[in-house]
């Protein structure tokens, strides 16, 4: 294949899998156990979600733990994945909240089955947030999912608030700064995009890696600058790296964070696949966990001072 870079370019590249709490379809599954097998060294960072022990998908707790484990493979992360669906806050004594919502009505077919997927985090008290976090590391751990080390909230919507509760129960890592652009390109006019440029008006492609400082707390933040599957075409993917590959000195490894859905896995990791097959034609892709990554990061971590109203 006709390569545009110098093969010798270093990549490193970390992907994550969404894990929504919505369903296990066997379909998805496959996929990803089909992606597994073609490319065994990509190690997964997955953002695991506690909400399949609490909704109704009709299968046994034995069942839901073998079809997530059947996807895991040796050297892969275990991170945290939280949408407040109604089931997992009652579950999780918390009082649910149905509103506000950053995709309304008119992107119901995204969250179907049960209430609560679209509503942020932040629209519950530090307590509250507190209490979920607690409750998913409790259920995930229990099943033998752990240790947690990491963290993206539901929509990206990890505001200072959020962030503040990951820090004090013990998540150093958090990766849900997204440059407010891709959002903006799938969720026009909704309030996903509006919170996406607030929270993360500092993000952009060439977000590397940082320490995270607000009043309450320090992170250690792994962008999520690439996107996810379902927005960010094989095509897409190409047109950033371009752009970040331009700005970049050649000596430094690129940064590169991208992702899927278990939930649409079926429907979007051929961009995955074909994303890697050419990265891997083109670059030295270093395939990382965040773990690894931090070792590196942290010691020349810039620190940028976070403030956010909420
Ligand atoms: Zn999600």
């Amino acid at each position: 294949m006709f390569s545009l870079y110098a093969s010798s370019k270093e990549i490193d590249f970390v992907l994550s899998v969404d894990w929504e709490g919505d369903s296990l379809s066997p379909e998805n599954i496959q996929a990803m156990q089909n992606f597994r097998e073609k490319h065994p060294e990509i190690k997964h960072v997955h953002f695991l979600n506690a909400a399949y022990f609490t909704a109704d998908l009709s299968l046994s707790k034995k069942q839901i733990i073998e079809r997530i484990q059947s996807v895991l493979r040796p050297g892969d992360e275990i991170g945290l994945h939280i949408h407040p669906w109604k089931h997992f806050v009652d579950a999780a004594g918390v009082v649910y909240r149905q509103g506000p919502r950053y995709l309304g009505e008119k992107y119901t077919h995204h969250f179907t089955k049960t209430p609560g997927g679209d509503v942020p985090l932040f629209a519950y008290s530090f307590d509250e947030i507190r209490k979920m976090i607690q409750y998913s590391k409790q259920i995930l751990e229990q099943n033998g999912f752990g240790p947690i080390t990491s963290f993206r909230a539901g929509g990206w919507m990890a505001s200072a608030k959020v962030r503040a509760a990951l820090a004090i129960e013990g998540i150093a890592f958090e990766s849900s700064a997204v440059p407010a652009q891709l959002v903006a390109q799938l969720y026009p006019k909704t309030l996903l995009s509006h919170w996406a440029k607030k929270i993360w008006s500092n993000i952009s492609l060439q977000t590397q890696p940082f320490q995270m400082i607000t009043k309450e707390s320090s992170i250690m933040q792994f962008p999520n600058n690439m996107g996810l599957a379902d927005y960010v075409s094989f095509e897409y993917f190409f047109k950033l790296l371009e752009i970040l590959n331009k700005d970049k000195k050649n000596s430094e490894p690129l940064y590169l964070h991208y992702g899927y859905h278990q939930e649409s896995a079926a429907i979007y990791i051929h961009e995955v696949d074909k994303i890697l097959s050419r990265l891997k034609n083109d670059f030295l892709v270093k395939p990382k966990g965040l773990l690894e990554l931090n070792q590196r990061y942290q010691k020349k971590a810039q620190i940028k001072l976070c403030l956010s109203l909420f």
